[in-house]
């Protein structure tokens, strides 16, 4: 397995400056390909005498219209049959981020050429995630959020053209005739029976398909080019098919459509794209892209320059499915609580766990674009997470799983067994405040004779090398005071019920005698009368396997068993006040956030783990 993520040190966000993530990135854009190819393009006036009529749209319809006010144009096209994963949003900050970063404007495009059941549930997630990680598709004062199924009376005008102009026949072999004179990389395809047609039968049959006149399968419109092209995609490829099928937008309008290979091209030259940017596996479609644009630009059809096609890696991450057929698997055969599950790679499963639109952003940034295919360590993607919150969330105390301390002396040394005290912590360390910033308020939470603490932080026998609490052993209550420990209770297994210890007055943090007893360690902690009992869900990786579906395995096989554990803790006051999404640092554990969906501030507080403060994928 390798990762191709840079290790360029300039390639890394500036540290101490969290607000900043996502321009920081911008400031420092690392070049790449794609880059260098519009910055050409740019220089060479490439698309410089383009006219945008402000609306998609034929040759002549875009020559009536103005200069483009936009440099480059990019989209990004996704098909609205499920919710989009963080391999979309490497694409997002991508096409989106290019238009920003080049005077140009992004469209968002919902390709829904293909007449299947269309989800308003699954348009409206895509629109959302869009503008969550930052983007939107305004602008010069318009939207440019289009839909493919606009266009299929020009794809059909396209498709006459083409017949007319001997560039395509009606094919009436069946299926499997077809894929048998195909031929294959090693033998030229056989030339069908029907590629010799006249336009005007061709025409005919055409419109009849339109018309309903055959049967679904019956026939498919065929691009006439060269059966024997070392380019399999180049052997006629099938343009437009039969499907009786109601399309959400179109009704039942049309029983023919098109082939995305026929539909794409197209959709980016009505609407004037520059650059269309996709993944590696249309390397392959790309001569069939320029063909379509040379022969409905010399028609007349289109506008000239055409758009061209440009491929990149697309994003595979260790640990990680990225296909919203498999990810639907999953949602559907209830192996996780639906699309938003914390442990889905989907945005919005990203989102509820705790990720920032910065941190993924700075992932797509940092992972950059290339030409060939890697896979990304999962911990690049936790990496840049906690660079982004390192400096942003509030620091709190939680105890994940309680033991009670009682402090025996507390009554001895301060009057009275329910008497308390506030304890005060910075919520974000001095190393977190940028020059000039006003640090957050203090988080205040009080002490008293009974605390809780990690159940580990106590050991009757300590193993060698142990600074936390055993009998005879001084530790700190962080940001309290320091103690003594004198033992414990147990009940009848043996488990320890209670931990003892001594307090030892004039020694609170932040007072004169703070330094007086040295502490060998100082150990997270909760007041029992203070604290607040909370559901924290420890979220681990969902799969087991770094590949789990490489090489057709079966996914579901490398599903981990332990990929959540509940556990019922106890957090500060300032902790259980959280807003829903609201991103905390628990101390010595990594990051929280207080869940989206069923968190209550106050009463019913429910975190998410984020991720730990340390990288633990690659052990
Ligand atoms: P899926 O197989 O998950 O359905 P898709 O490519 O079919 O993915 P689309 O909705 O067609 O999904 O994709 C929209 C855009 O997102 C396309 O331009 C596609 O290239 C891009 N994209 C999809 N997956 C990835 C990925 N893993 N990495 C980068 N870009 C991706
Ligand atoms: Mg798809």
């Amino acid at each position: 397995m390798s990762s191709n993520t840079p290790s360029n040190p300039a390639n890394k966000a500036p540290k101490n400056n969290a607000a900043a993530a996502p321009e920081a990135a911008g400031e420092h854009k690392v070049s790449n390909f794609l880059r260098q190819i519009i910055e050409n393009d740019l220089d060479k006036g490439t698309y410089a005498s383009r006219h945008w009529a402000g609306t998609p749209g034929d040759a002549a319809h875009h020559a009536a219209g103005p200069l483009d006010p936009a440099k480059i144009r990019t989209r990004f096209p996704p098909e609205p049959n499920g919710y989009l994963h963080v391999g979309h949003a490497k694409s997002i900050c991508l096409n989106f981020g290019l238009a920003r970063d080049y005077g140009g404007v992004c469209h968002m495009r919902f390709d829904d050429t293909n007449p299947e059941k269309e989800d308003t549930e699954y348009v409206n997630s895509i629109l959302d995630a869009v503008q969550w990680l930052g983007f939107n598709w305004e602008a010069n004062g318009q939207s440019h959020l289009f839909q493919a199924s606009d266009y299929f009376d020009f794809m059909y005008r396209a498709a006459e053209y083409l017949i007319t102009a001997g560039h395509a026949y009606v094919d009436e072999q069946t299926a499997e005739q077809m894929r048998a004179a195909r031929g294959d990389f090693g033998k030229p395809g056989v030339d069908s029976p029907f590629r010799s047609r006249t336009p005007e039968q061709n025409l005919a049959r055409f419109r009849e398909m339109r018309d309903g006149a055959h049967e679904d399968g019956s026939m498919v419109l065929r691009a006439k080019i060269d059966m024997a092209s070392p380019n399999i995609n180049l052997r006629d490829p099938a343009i437009y098919r039969i499907r009786r099928a109601t399309h959400h937008n179109t009704g039942d309008k049309w029983c023919i459509y098109p082939m995305y290979t026929f539909a794409h091209p197209i959709e980016d030259a009505l609407e004037q794209i520059t650059h269309s940017i996709c993944t590696l596996e249309f390397e392959d479609q790309r001569p069939f892209y320029d063909w379509l644009m040379d022969r409905l630009c010399e028609g007349g059809l289109l506008a000239h320059p055409a758009p061209h096609q440009y491929e990149f890696a697309r994003l595979n991450l260790t640990y990680v499915i990225t296909s919203k057929r498999k990810l639907a698997q999953l949602v559907y055969d209830h192996k996780v609580s639906g699309w938003d599950d914390p442990r889905m790679p989907t945005i919005v499963g990203l989102r509820r766990r705790g990720y920032t639109p910065e941190s993924i952003q700075l992932f797509a940034e940092r992972i950059g674009v290339t030409k060939s295919d890697s896979w990304i360590d999962y911990s690049t993607l936790e990496g840049c997470l906690r660079e982004d919150l390192e400096n942003k969330a509030h620091r709190g105390m939680a105890v994940l799983d309680p033991v009670k301390l009682v402090l025996t002396n507390w009554a001895e040394a301060f009057g009275a067994d329910d008497y308390t005290e506030d304890c005060t912590q910075p919520a974000l360390p001095h190393s977190a405040i940028a020059e000039g910033q006003t640090p957050p308020p203090e988080r205040v939470f009080k002490i008293g004779n009974e605390v809780w603490i990690e159940r580990e932080d106590f050991e009757e026998v300590p193993p060698k090398g142990y600074k936390r609490l055993f009998p005879g052993n001084v530790v700190r209550l962080k940001g309290g005071y320091v103690i003594e420990c004198t033992g414990c209770a147990k009940d009848a297994s043996g488990t320890v019920t209670e931990v003892h210890a001594k307090v030892i007055p004039g020694t609170k943090s932040g007072t004169p005698g703070a330094d007086s007893v040295k502490a060998k360690a100082a150990i997270t902690w909760v007041s029992v009368a203070s604290g607040v009992s909370a559901e924290v869900r420890l979220y681990d990786r969902l799969f087991s396997d770094p590949n789990p579906d490489a090489g057709g395995k079966d996914f579901i096989e490398a599903l981990n068993p332990n990929s959540l554990k509940v556990v019922t803790a106890y957090v500060e006051p300032s902790l259980a006040a959280a807003k829903p999404d609201q991103k905390f640092q628990f101390e010595r554990f990594g990051y929280f956030v207080a869940d989206r969906v069923d968190h209550v501030a106050g009463s019913k507080p429910v975190f998410n783990r984020v991720t730990g403060l340390k990288d633990s994928w690659g052990k």
